[in-house]
């Protein structure tokens, strides 16, 4: 019976095994569809951004309940995994809660703190699907937010509701059977989890035995399911908000970043520098489709919580525009699967005859961003949906002259009279005589 269960549990692992794998080398491939940009400066700055805003969840902490009970949920995620490590553990050699006699009385300390944290992650869970679900709150139903969206959130939060009952149902069964057999080692009391022996106090031992293994083998499966599942979830940032926040843009919130060859052009117009232009084919001009982004800026797509923090505090959003903030970074990251798949399947990828930019994010959505960064100031896991906005408009306004007809009078105004209004450069000081 035993080897039967390690055979099985052999299988289990190399399954899951492989289907991540696969996951984790098709993400990487569509980031790596993205713009080379090498970012090494200032480690320490980054580290310490990491550690504060994905380690210590710095920013969440400005809306202090869901915080707490994200914070809760995290907490749980990290430390109640440790535990996985022993179910691993006595998965492949066929023991039972191997480290129990090496750990003494601290095993029985851990479990209670497992179990605790499992009653916490139950109770935030069931308080986010009362507010997504019950609620309502309003940027968990916006446009954007479609069916499997809002279908993805509610998943995971049931299977994490199902997960901790599953370790209190284990633990509740195996106290009992622990003061009725022998092969079973003594954890100690487990708080929460007694809270549930009345419930089975009266069952036969063998019938105990198997829902103790089937809630093992639930308990492990979710596990294994859940971490295959996050890869086509928004719930990928658990892992990707760690390099997110490490690559996250240094500079002030107002930097934008210069374009060399028009700085170039300019610096050469105004006979600052005369530097010879590159060889080869002149590059696109800001972004058209995902491989005009920058591998970072594609990162932050699948790093996205889809929180809705950003479009929340967006005042094109707010005064009725078409833009999302959060939208942007779901379709740059719908767009990145659209080609992995292509690709995958031997399809033309990008050369598909889509593109992000009109089929995907449209003119009116990019065009109604005031270059704000509220958005960005929002997220809490460092994201920058103004750099993907601010390329597709680049390439908007430079490569489709697809701007409103009164910007391109404007950027006519300033190329021809070096000011927004129509007048000749050298009236400009006029207004000193009057
Ligand atoms: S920068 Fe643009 S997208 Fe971001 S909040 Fe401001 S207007 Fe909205
Ligand atoms: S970009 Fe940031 S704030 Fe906006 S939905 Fe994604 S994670 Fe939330």
């Amino acid at each position: 019976m035993h080897y039967l269960q390690q055979i099985l549990f052999v299988i289990t692992l190399a399954v899951a095994t492989y289907f991540i794998r696969k996951r984790v080398l098709r993400i990487r491939a569509n980031i790596n569809l993205g713009k080379q940009n090498e970012i090494k400066d200032h480690p320490s700055a980054r580290l310490s951004n990491m550690l504060l805003v994905a380690f210590g969840q710095k920013k969440m902490f400005k809306r202090i309940i869901p915080a707490s009970l994200h914070f809760f949920i995290y907490v749980g995620f990290l430390v109640i995994n440790l535990e996985v490590l022993e179910f691993v553990i006595d998965g492949l050699l066929g023991t039972h809660r191997i480290f129990a006699p090496y750990l003494g009385g601290f095993y029985n300390v851990l479990m209670n703190l497992f179990e605790f944290l499992a009653v916490a992650v139950f109770l935030a869970c069931v308080f986010f699907l009362t507010r997504r679900n019950v609620l309502k709150i309003p940027r968990f139903w916006s446009a954007e937010m479609t069916s499997w969206p809002r279908l993805d959130a509610n998943l995971i939060l049931v299977t994490e509701i199902i997960l901790m009952s599953a370790i209190l149902t284990m633990n509740a069964t195996d106290q009992i059977v622990q003061t009725r057999d022998d092969h079973y080692v003594a954890t100690g009391s487990l708080f929460f989890s007694s809270y549930l022996i009345p419930f089975f106090t009266n069952l036969d031992t063998s019938l105990l035995v198997i829902i103790e293994r089937f809630a093992w083998w639930f308990h492990i499966i979710g596990i294994l399911g859940f971490a295959i599942y996050v890869t086509y979830s928004k719930h990928l940032h658990i892992f990707l908000a760690f390099p997110n926040t490490y690559f996250a843009k240094l500079e002030a919130k107002g930097h934008i970043n210069n374009m060399p060859v028009v700085t170039r052009e300019v610096k050469s117009m105004l006979g600052l520098e005369t530097v010879a232009a590159p060889d080869g084919e002149p590059g696109r001009f800001g972004a058209k489709d995902i491989n005009d982004l920058s591998w970072n800026n594609l990162m932050a797509a699948y790093s996205c919580t889809e929180c809705g923090r950003c479009t929340s505090e967006c005042p094109a959003n707010l005064t009725g525009k078409k833009l999302s903030p959060r939208k942007i970074m779901m379709d740059t990251r719908d767009r990145m699967e659209e080609v992995g798949k292509s690709l995958e399947t031997g399809g033309p990828g990008l050369n598909d005859g889509k593109t992000l930019l009109n089929d995907y994010i449209t003119k009116e959505e990019i065009n109604a961003c005031t270059s704000c960064n509220a958005c960005v100031e929002a997220c809490p896991v460092l994201i920058n949906p103004l750099e993907i906005i601010l390329e597709l408009r680049r390439y908007a306004a430079m490569e489709e002259s697809g701007s409103p007809a009164q910007w391109n009078s404007m950027f006519q105004n300033i190329e021809t009279s070096f000011a927004p209004w129509k007048f000749s450069p050298s009236d400009r000081a006029n207004w000193i005589d009057k």
